[in-house]
């Protein structure tokens, strides 16, 4: 493992934390937490690289909930986030973290909620804001978010917030925060203009980096699944039913909680399966371990720590569940199987944001993993009889058989019916239980994960598990696949940048009462539209800037919702007014794009 610290004890958080953690069941710290939460501790500022996955999270949210005071009923902390998405999860894990802290309250606040919410949840009051850049600048300025006792801020996932278009209003909200108090910058890659900002607000940052440890994984199969349509235990077994040479599998998770649970489940499906976590005594380990080598148990779900050093050859599968923290628990991990010249398999469970640290293994291990289609309810049906069949087979060559063909003839005689009806009767009776056909619908298959020329990925047009079935007007501030920046992460200068390409389909355009006097400049009318009605930057179409207003194309047919969003929205503080554009004189687009004026009102549409 990168690191020698074995418990979140050895950190230097207090007693109430320890006993939160232990019981939402987290075990050890994961590299990044033990690096960052003893310096975050310490009060100094931190510039981490570090991605999804790594615990990032809790790495700046122990130490940041230490700092709070309970009595005193405002911001004391401020976490900025690129998507919605994002700032209701980090919101969601400090509301874990709190489970021994009463009266705490986390807020998150984001573009496309309503004001109204926002407005009295913050009245009300928090101890900790997670939000977006845009309603938090918005709140801000309306004076409805008040900074006077923070002291703490978090920038997480800053160059995502970079790419959408949001370093500005970041900087802004920097600009405006007092000047006591301690800051932390995550992010997954440092382009310069990251660095810039980190120069220009942190104070003696220590930078925090996960090591990448680079080493050799050779006679191992590696795949992944993408998650996606499916729930992980059910694509779980599937995948364990249909994989060839298939004897016993160890399978990662991150909580000893986690073990349980799962192993559990498996036990509930017939599997052998049993758990093992730090909380096993020594002699509890052993007997594990010693059921998996002799056979007694097939599966054994652990945590990193309670699996290190297993060597026991016949495992043949190690099952990712949850992907590692690290290149180098990956590494340990698989390097469970494949053990004493046998074969070994690694399968790697990965959701659609973790993407990033399949990639980060990939390059590590000098290996590509290999996308994992998920077995078919044939496949699975056509194995188990397979089985079924082998299993037949073998009786029909044991000895003592005489016995029950006799009955079979009693039957077929009694019954006035052929062998072949009464096999299957028996058959039928033989799977009572465990049924050889798979029940349910297939997913459709996951969209794969794609790459661009610059061999970064991009996320599918529709993604993830939550976001793959919601329309796109819903996903909010979410990544653009067409990027907005150049390699080095910052925006080319105005005339370098190449027109906005008009997006496929029916296009309406819209009138806006922002413009150039305003201070508004078209990355701020994508920022906010992209925020507050959850529409993806690359299905905003042309935008054209004027003095006093400005027209923006969006997708035909808004529904309600973002319709009503878009009513409400401000930049820079003024209300937007969004309508249909009339198309008064002078209103064309301007010649940014291809000066082509395509135009289409779709009746009936909500605004
Ligand atoms: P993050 O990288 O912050 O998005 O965290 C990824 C996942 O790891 C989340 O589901 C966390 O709950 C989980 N996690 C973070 N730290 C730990 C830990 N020390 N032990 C177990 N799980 C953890």
């Amino acid at each position: 493992m990168t690191t020698p610290v074995e418990s979140f004890a050895d950190l230097g958080l207090s007693e109430s934390l320890l006993k939160t953690l232990s019981e939402i069941g987290y075990e050890t710290p994961s590299p990044i937490q033990a690096q960052c939460i003893p310096i975050l501790l310490d009060g100094h500022d931190i510039l981490g690289m570090a991605q999804t996955g790594t615990g990032k999270t809790a790495a700046f949210a122990l130490p940041l909930m230490e700092t709070i005071d309970i009595k005193v009923n405002k911001p004391q902390a401020l976490i900025l986030t690129p998507t919605r998405e994002l700032a209701i999860q980090v919101a969601e894990a400090l509301q874990s973290y709190a489970k021994n802290l009463p009266g705490f309250h986390v807020l998150p606040i984001y573009g496309g909620q309503s004001y109204t919410i926002q407005l009295k949840q913050l009245a009300r009051g928090a101890h900790v804001i997670v939000g977006t850049p845009g309603r938090v600048m918005d709140h801000l300025e309306r004076k409805t978010l008040n900074l006077d006792s923070l002291k703490t801020l978090v920038l997480d996932e800053a160059d995502e917030m970079l790419r959408m278009g949001f370093i500005d209003d970041v900087e802004w909200i920097l600009e405006r925060t007092p000047e006591q108090h301690q800051t932390a910058l995550f992010s997954a890659t440092m382009p310069e203009q990251i660095r810039r900002v980190a120069q220009k607000y942190l104070v003696e940052p220590r930078e925090i980096k996960i090591k990448a440890a680079t080493a050799t994984v050779a006679a191992i199969r590696q795949v992944y699944w993408q998650v996606s349509g499916m729930h992980k235990l059910d694509a779980l077994t599937r995948i364990l039913e249909v994989e060839e040479d298939f004897d016993a599998a160890i399978i990662f998770v991150r909580t000893k909680t986690a073990t349980v649970e799962l192993a559990d489940k498996l036990s509930a499906r017939g599997y052998a399966a049993a758990a093992l976590n730090g909380d096993l005594n020594q002699q509890m380990r052993e007997r594990v371990i010693d059921q998996l080598k002799s056979g007694a148990l097939d599966i054994v779900i652990a945590t990193d720590v309670a699996a290190r050093g297993i060597d026991v050859p016949r495992v043949s599968h190690v099952v990712n569940y949850d992907i590692p923290y690290d290149t180098e628990a990956y590494v340990h991990r698989i390097g469970r199987t494949g053990r004493a010249g046998r074969n070994g398999n690694a399968i790697l469970f990965v959701a659609p944001r973790e993407i990033r640290m399949l990639r980060t293994i990939e390059r590590a291990t000098r290996q590509p993993i290999a996308p994992l289609t998920l077995p078919s309810r044939a496949d699975v049906t056509n194995k188990r009889v397979a089985s079924f069949k082998e299993k037949i087979a073998e009786v029909m060559n044991a000895e003592g058989l005489d016995f029950f063909s006799n009955i079979v003839a009693q039957i077929c005689e009694e019954h006035n019916v052929g062998a072949e009806e009464v096999a299957a009767a028996l058959a039928m009776m033989a799977q009572e239980g465990k049924p050889l056909q798979v029940a349910g619908e297939d997913p459709p298959p996951p969209r794969a994960f794609d790459r661009n020329e610059r061999g970064n990925d991009r996320r599918p047009a529709s993604f993830g598990d939550r976001a793959e079935r919601k329309p796109r007007f819903e996903r909010d501030g979410e990544r653009s696949e067409r990027p907005r920046f150049d390699d080095r992460g910052e925006r080319p200068r105005r005339e370098d940048r190449p027109p906005r390409p008009a997006p496929a389909g029916d296009m309406v355009r819209y009138r806006i009462d922002v413009g150039r006097e305003h201070g508004v400049e078209v990355r701020d009318i994508v920022g906010a539209i992209a925020n507050e009605a959850g529409i993806e930057s690359r299905f905003i179409g042309r935008i054209g800037l004027y003095e006093e207003s400005s027209t923006v194309e969006l997708p035909a047919g808004m529904p309600h919702e973002a319709a009503n969003a878009l009513k409400r929205t401000r930049i820079r503080g003024v209300p937007i007014n969004l309508r249909i554009d009339e198309g008064r004189p002078g209103g064309g687009f301007a010649p940014r794009g291809d000066g082509e004026r395509k135009f289409r009102r779709k009746p009936g549409s909500d605004l």
